[in-house]
């Protein structure tokens, strides 16, 4: 990444105040940045509640998209989004439209911070996929009554975030490295990131890798989590566990992150726009401020970012004018003057949790070509044809499997919400109206010709509505599917 320089040499970062509390956390950033002295200059741009109001679905004006794209470098406030309706996150088109696959969060605890963990040294940074999984936000109705979203992974984002950690890893000299997975349940998807993880840990001699399944990270990062250096995940899996890991040293209020790319950073608190503290000047800006430690240390900024870290830690250490999600209401110092001990404490060094030494991270360099895994045979051997129907399992099963008499290709089984229910196996399966038919064919040699399907689904298609289908592929003579539960 080459930062954009202006003319008096500085390195310009496009600065997105935000929404709600972001206003005041991303003043008080740009007030302690500018007091280190670091060569920075900012363009301001909008993105977030503003721009939805101005009627831009997306939520980022042209010139915030415009602004990134030259700057390379953001410090974005919380955007709110509408929860549950409404347009897509803002937060998360940014992140898609300048591939800022990995999303950096460290913990570490912090002295001055009680929590019911004080003592038992916590320092782990969880990095999270950021552009995949159910995060892609690919939904549909299949009925009336049932919805869906698709869960991408891709070996190639598989590969980019987890010599990403790896990266991370050797950066702060850490030593190991978990990786936090579903595959247990999920085995072409989440079971791709464990596998990955398995093959490039080779390349990391230097860096123990063990894979923990996600639920279990959950429990040990509530029971143990002292155990944790680095942890690598699926979107949403991060989204939550990051959440969990900052409550472990203080909570929202002192989470910082970034979204990095090869191309792109974007730094932001891991919190939201709080609306109900916004504009009343008793917001902890802590996160954000730390996300600004890590921006200036990913532009190498080493000095200046670790000023800010020492003298934040130093300034909570203290204890004199401490944040109200610390003190509470009664005590607390606005953000205001939260802000200005910081800069005053500039210079000192706390005593515990300085700011480590880092190096710059080594941005993993991934084959760039859209096809990243190629195999040498494959074959479509079936196809499952996804109907809505408020038929039973049994009527639907005798219907379709008459239909493909005559057919190259015979009705296997019928599943409803992934659960075998037609040939009928005694057991008791509720059912909804979208079914999914797997068709194989009679005849395993060669493959499954496109013009079959579709006289197939034309037959189906004449009783049933059709909500879309699926090829059953093999790739290498390894099927790219999985079977339904009590399939054999
Ligand atoms: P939130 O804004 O993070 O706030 C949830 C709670 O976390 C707050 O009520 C407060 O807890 C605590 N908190 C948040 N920021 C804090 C800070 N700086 N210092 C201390 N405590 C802090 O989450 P939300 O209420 O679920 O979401 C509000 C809006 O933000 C939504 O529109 C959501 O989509 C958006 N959001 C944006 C981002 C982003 O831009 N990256 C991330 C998350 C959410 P107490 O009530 O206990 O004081």
């Amino acid at each position: 990444m080459k930062p954009y320089k202006t003319e008096s040499g500085k390195t310009l970062v496009t600065l997105i105040p935000g929404d709600g509390i972001g206003v005041e956390v991303t003043a008080a950033t740009k007030k302690i940045i500018e007091a280190t002295g670091a060569a920075i200059e900012w363009e301001e741009r909008e993105a977030g509640a503003s721009v939805f109001k101005k009627g831009i679905p997306s939520g980022v004006t042209p010139d915030t998209i415009e602004s990134i794209g030259k700057t390379r470098i953001a410090l974005k406030g919380p955007l709110e989004t509408p929860v549950g309706y409404g347009e897509k996150s803002a937060n998360v088109t940014l992140r898609k439209l300048f591939e800022t696959y990995g999303n950096l969060r460290p913990v570490r605890e912090i002295p001055g911070v009680p929590t019911p963990y004080s003592g038992r040294g916590i320092d782990l940074i969880v990095v999270r996929e950021n552009v995949e999984d159910l995060y892609a936000g690919i939904e549909h109705m299949q009925t009336p009554g049932v919805a869906q979203c698709l869960k991408l992974i891709s070996r190639k984002g598989c590969e980019k975030i987890v010599r990403l950690a790896f990266e991370v890893a050797r950066a702060e000299g850490r030593k190991k490295v978990h990786c936090a997975t579903k595959a247990n349940i999920m085995k072409l998807t989440e079971g791709m990131l464990k596998r990955t993880f398995e093959e490039v840990a080779r390349e990391y001699g230097d860096i123990e890798a063990i894979h923990i399944i996600i639920d279990n990270c959950a429990h040990q990062l509530v029971k143990l989590p002292e155990q944790f250096e680095v942890i690598v995940t699926t979107n949403m899996n991060g989204d939550i566990i990051s959440d969990l890991t900052s409550a472990l040293v203080g909570g929202l209020g002192f989470a910082p992150s970034a979204n990095v790319g090869n191309e792109v950073a974007i730094f932001e608190a891991v919190h939201g726009s709080a609306p109900k503290y916004a504009g009343k000047n008793i917001i902890n800006p802590t996160a954000m401020i730390l996300s600004g430690a890590m921006m200036l240390r990913y532009l190498t900024l080493f000095k200046e970012a670790a000023m800010i870290e020492n003298a934040v830690v130093a300034t909570l250490e203290e204890g004199k004018t401490m944040p109200r999600d610390v003190v509470g209401d009664a005590k607390a110092a606005s953000t205001t003057a939260y802000t200005d001990a910081i800069i005053a404490n500039f210079g000192k060094v706390p005593s515990r949790a300085r700011a480590r030494d880092y190096k710059p991270i080594r941005m993993p360099e991934i084959d760039k070509r859209p096809d990243f895994v190629r195999p040498t045979a494959r074959r479509v051997v079936g196809v499952d044809v996804f109907i809505e129907s408020a038929l039973s399992p049994d009527e639907i099963g005798k219907g379709v499997t008459a239909l493909m008499e005559g057919t190259p290709l015979l009705l296997k089984m019928v599943a409803s919400r992934g659960t075998k229910v037609y040939p009928a196996m005694g057991a008791i399966t509720d059912t909804v109206d979208q079914f999914r038919c797997r068709l194989m064919m009679r005849d395993t040699a060669g493959g499954l010709k496109d013009d079959v399907i579709i006289s197939v689904l034309q037959k189906i298609g004449a009783h049933h509505r059709w909500a879309h289908i699926e090829k059953l592929q093999e790739f290498d003579g390894n099927p790219g599917f999985t079977k339904a539960q009590g399939e054999d």
